[in-house]
């Protein structure tokens, strides 16, 4: 399959997906900073740049690790998982925001405005910011303020002001929309770096670019580590980044299922999951057309995941194209069965993973044997678990507590 098959057009649609659905006065910057990011793509002293500080400051390339008794436990593949938990800050976030960061640089703008979710990108932003001394400011809801204290204490400590927002849900739809407020006003001293391969063009092309990184060490690691390709790819879709970061450099070779896992939290039912590809329909949302969660009259449908990252209404537009294409595919695992897939990762490999990535191994552990006997599977580990310890043991005395009232 070729690979321009994946590039936007002029206009940044992926078929039908994708485009630029914003406010008049965000064309000119938008296409001022697609402008950008293609100069600076072919430039080379931005690409070593990129690379050099990847590898002295983030700590890539990540291991690609044989997950031997996973492996055991899942029955069928032999599976690897793509360390991104190793990176700096925790997960593979901050491929992407050091990426815009250096962007935002040579464009010459010093303030970084960022929505966060979870406190993930939140954190990975104020650590590039710090790191090259630009000003930052992170809008994150109020909600998610106080589910996710440790990475606000974090954010704050890297000398980021965190702007609580206090609209509709206080989560991270309404934070991505008061950054979008910032930025229309500030635009020409502001750089906007947004945190998954969602919105408006360029983003979906420009983040899928910087977590590309993730697939091309992949591709190289599996053919040494096993002399042949994958049979498969496995990865975690929030907004889409980092499973779109590892499926993209493998989507010219022929043969290798590629599944992304969306959060199925409390089933599919309206309002209690994250499955925009199990629940939802296309619309737009916050600049890009896509797969959403919305009811008969168009509105957005609140959503639910007991992992913060995966917790959003939309999904990134280049995945809705690849699944009409047939390239790729998408399941949703339920919230208790992340937490049974986190917990049997900590057991078997001695690796505690993000939420997010755990509902990719909640897969594998409920459908992984049918990959096939002693193939190659590259899971996307894309976050370390220290951020959820919390959230897992309020889950589970939530669960104790049920399950006593209804004994
Ligand atoms: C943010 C996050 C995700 C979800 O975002 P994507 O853009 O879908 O990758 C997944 N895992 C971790 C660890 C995250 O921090």
């Amino acid at each position: 399959m070729p690979g321009k098959l994946s590039q936007p057009d002029r206009r940044g649609f992926f078929g039908p997906y994708g485009g630029m659905f914003v406010p008049e006065t965000l064309m000119a910057p938008l296409q001022d900073l697609d402008r950008a990011y293609r100069a600076a793509r072919r430039d080379a002293a931005f690409r070593r740049e990129l690379s050099q500080t990847l590898r002295d400051f983030v700590g890539r390339p990540t291991p690609l690790y044989f997950a031997e008794r996973l492996s055991g436990e899942v029955g069928g593949p032999r599976i690897y998982l793509k360390r991104e938990d190793l990176c700096h800050t925790g997960a593979h976030k901050i491929n992407n925001s050091l990426g815009q960061a250096l962007l935002a640089r040579r464009m010459g703008k010093r303030r970084i405005i960022a929505e966060t979710g979870a406190g993930q990108h939140g954190v990975a932003t104020a650590t590039v910011c710090a790191r090259y001394g630009m000003d930052c400011v992170i809008y994150m809801g109020e909600v998610d303020m106080e589910r996710q204290a440790l990475n606000v204490f974090r954010m704050r400590s890297l000398g980021a002001e965190v702007v609580p927002v206090t609209a509709g849900e206080r989560t991270l739809k309404e934070a991505i929309s008061e950054a979008m407020r910032d930025w229309v006003t500030n635009v020409r001293t502001t750089h906007y770096i947004l945190g998954s391969a969602l919105g408006s063009h360029p983003y979906p092309m420009m983040v899928r670019d910087f977590q590309s990184v993730i697939g091309h060490e992949a591709r190289t690691q599996i053919r040494r580590a096993e002399g042949r390709p994958p049979a498969a790819l496995v990865a975690c879709v929030g907004g889409g980044s980092n499973a779109i970061g590892l499926f993209h450099p493998f989507l010219k070779d022929p043969g290798i299922r590629m599944i992304g896992v969306e959060a199925g939290g409390l089933g599919l039912r309206p309002g209690r999951h994250a499955a925009r590809f199990a629940g939802g329909r296309v619309g737009v949302l916050q600049g890009t057309r896509t797969w959403l969660l919305q009811d008969r009259f168009g509105q957005i449908l609140n959503t639910h995941s007991v992992s913060a990252g995966m917790d959003y209404a939309a999904v990134g537009p280049e995945h809705a194209w690849l699944r009409d294409l047939g390239r790729t595919e998408y399941a949703a695992v339920r919230d208790e069965a992340a937490v049974a897939g986190s917990d049997a990762l900590c057991r078997l490999e001695g690796i505690l993973p993000a939420l997010e990535s755990a509902h990719a191994i909640a897969w594998l552990l409920e459908a992984g044997a049918a990959l096939g006997r002693d193939v190659p599977v590259i899971v996307n580990l894309s976050g370390r678990g220290d951020k959820d310890v919390q959230q897992v043991a309020a889950w589970k005395e939530a669960r104790r507590q049920r399950g006593r009232t209804s004994a």
